[in-house]
């Protein structure tokens, strides 16, 4: 390993030489973000740090490539390598999660989604409907079918988490593509318990009967019982689309295990590669044989070309995350969230929900008389790299909200371990007794400004950076 590092230290020492010979600002910013990821404590619940040959998978010449189409059935020649690429990736896709189907194309998680909601709608409006007209493919449709097919797409009903429950915008958010294409109705969170309330939501969807029901998170604290939402799909007749975005490292990880496990119920699983999962910056869609060949069709319906040197990154990741290492990892993160949870509830800070059973902890910061945008900022000022998240019913609005949402897998990554994640909850609830708010000319306290007592942002760097030191990213890497 101190081989591998110091061969990969010489590749990008040399590499970053050559491209600031072509724009010096951008091999600046690369080397800058470098020191910042390694000199802050990132609790940032979506992000990570992917392994060495992960990044380094990213920088070839499969870049170059265009493969529009899929693995066998491309619309350029000379893709049999993106082939290799994409079948690779795909195979370990199927094998870690025990899916029938993996499409590894998606550039995001959001692309991932749009490539979800396509193959559920053409598999569930568009071929019922091209048989009714008695046409093969949509471009046998007239323009009246087509304004007909459009109106079946739009009158169709989706129903997701709600944002400040924890929910994600691409759930059916007013701001998303996916709260335009679709009616949509949200579920929440039961008001004292702060947990998802099946028995209401089953009421609700018999109500509104969803074409789609989403299951899956950005903010929810716990963990999602999935046969209990096959079941409400069932009984309204909807698709269970799960969003498995933050969560796919601890089902990677047989962290989640029966009925926490979303492959097994859902018809269609989307997920990002690049949060708990800890490959490169992607997307990725899993599907029961029956929906797989509509995902199929994610390119050209809703995406571009594919990221050849993504999927090839992405092939790297999860092999790596079959290994037996992967596994210890992913139960680590959730252990260190508990630690960080009972580290933070101890000393008076409250949490959503009460605690966490999965890798993120959504502190609410009122009761220190913060907005999650102060506390944030004043976090951020003491080398604590989190961000501001909705509580349920957020007196304090989507902008300055009244919570924090913390996350493990990145700083698990670097090897922080429980003393660790206990000392974190010991800083950032020092940050937070020491942190007012401004007060405003109206007399008021403010909802951005504020002031943190002297000392404590400097005495908190000193002691976050002891533990960066004793955890260091990417060890031997020397630029
Ligand atoms: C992060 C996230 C996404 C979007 O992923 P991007 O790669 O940023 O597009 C989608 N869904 C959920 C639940 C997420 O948490």
């Amino acid at each position: 390993m101190a081989d591998f590092a110091s061969t990969v230290s010489n590749i990008y020492s040399q590499a970053l030489g050559v491209i600031e010979a072509v724009e010096p600002r951008i091999a600046a910013a690369t080397r800058a973000e470098l020191t910042d990821q390694r000199g802050s404590l990132k609790l940032i619940a979506s992000e990570n740090y992917a392994s060495l040959p992960v990044l380094m998978t990213m920088g070839t010449w499969l870049s170059d490539k265009y493969a529009e189409g899929t693995v066998g059935h491309r619309f350029y020649a000379g893709c049999q390598n993106v082939d290799t690429v994409e079948s690779v990736a795909a195979e370990h896709a199927r094998e870690l999660f025990g899916a029938e189907y993996a499409y590894v194309q998606p550039h995001s998680g959001i692309d991932a989604n749009l490539v979800a909601y396509w193959s559920i709608l053409s598999h569930r409006i568009e071929s019922p409907t091209l048989e009714r007209l008695g046409a093969k493919t949509v471009n046998d449709l007239s323009e009246e079918d087509w304004d007909a097919l459009r109106a079946e797409f739009n009158s169709q009903r989706v129903m997701g988490m709600s944002l400040d429950a924890g929910g994600h915008l691409t759930h059916g958010f007013r701001h998303n593509i996916s709260g335009k294409m679709f009616k949509q109705h949200s579920y929440g969170t039961n008001p004292e318990t702060g947990l998802i309330d099946y028995t209401k939501l089953l009421a609700d969807a018999r109500e509104f009967k969803p074409l789609i029901l989403v299951a899956g998170y950005s903010a929810y604290p716990r963990r999602v019982n999935f046969a209990k939402m096959r079941e409400i799909a069932d009984a309204v007749g909807a698709t269970l689309f799960v969003d498995m975005a933050h969560f796919a490292g601890l089902v990677a990880g047989k962290v989640f295990t029966g009925e926490e496990n979303p492959v097994p119920y859902a018809d269609v699983v989307a997920t990002t590669t690049h949060k708990s999962l800890r490959g490169p910056r992607g997307g990725m869609v899993l599907a029961t044989a029956e929906y797989g060949p509509s995902v199929d069709r994610g390119c050209p319906m809703v995406l571009g070309g594919p990221l050849s040197h993504v999927m090839a990154a992405k092939a790297v990741a999860l092999a790596e995350a079959r290994q037996p290492s992967f596994a210890t990892y992913a139960q680590a993160v959730a252990d260190n969230a508990k630690t960080l949870a009972e580290g933070l509830l101890k000393r008076g800070v409250n949490l959503v929900t009460g605690g966490t059973d999965n890798h993120l902890v959504l502190m609410d910061v009122s009761s220190f008389g913060l907005t999650g945008r102060q506390a944030e900022s004043a976090l951020l000022d003491a080398g604590v790299v989190t961000n501001r998240n909705s509580v349920p019913n957020d007196a304090n609005g989507a902008w300055y909200t009244s919570g924090v949402r913390i996350g493990t897998p990145a700083l698990t990554s670097r090897g922080f371990g429980a003393a660790e994640f206990d000392k974190v909850a010991e800083l950032i609830t020092d940050v937070l007794k020491a942190t007012t708010p401004s007060i405003t000319a109206a007399g008021t306290p403010g909802k951005a400004k504020y002031a943190i007592a002297d000392g404590v942002a400097e005495r908190t760097k000193a002691a976050a950076a002891e533990l960066l030191d004793a955890n260091p990213l990417y060890p031997g890497l020397e630029l």
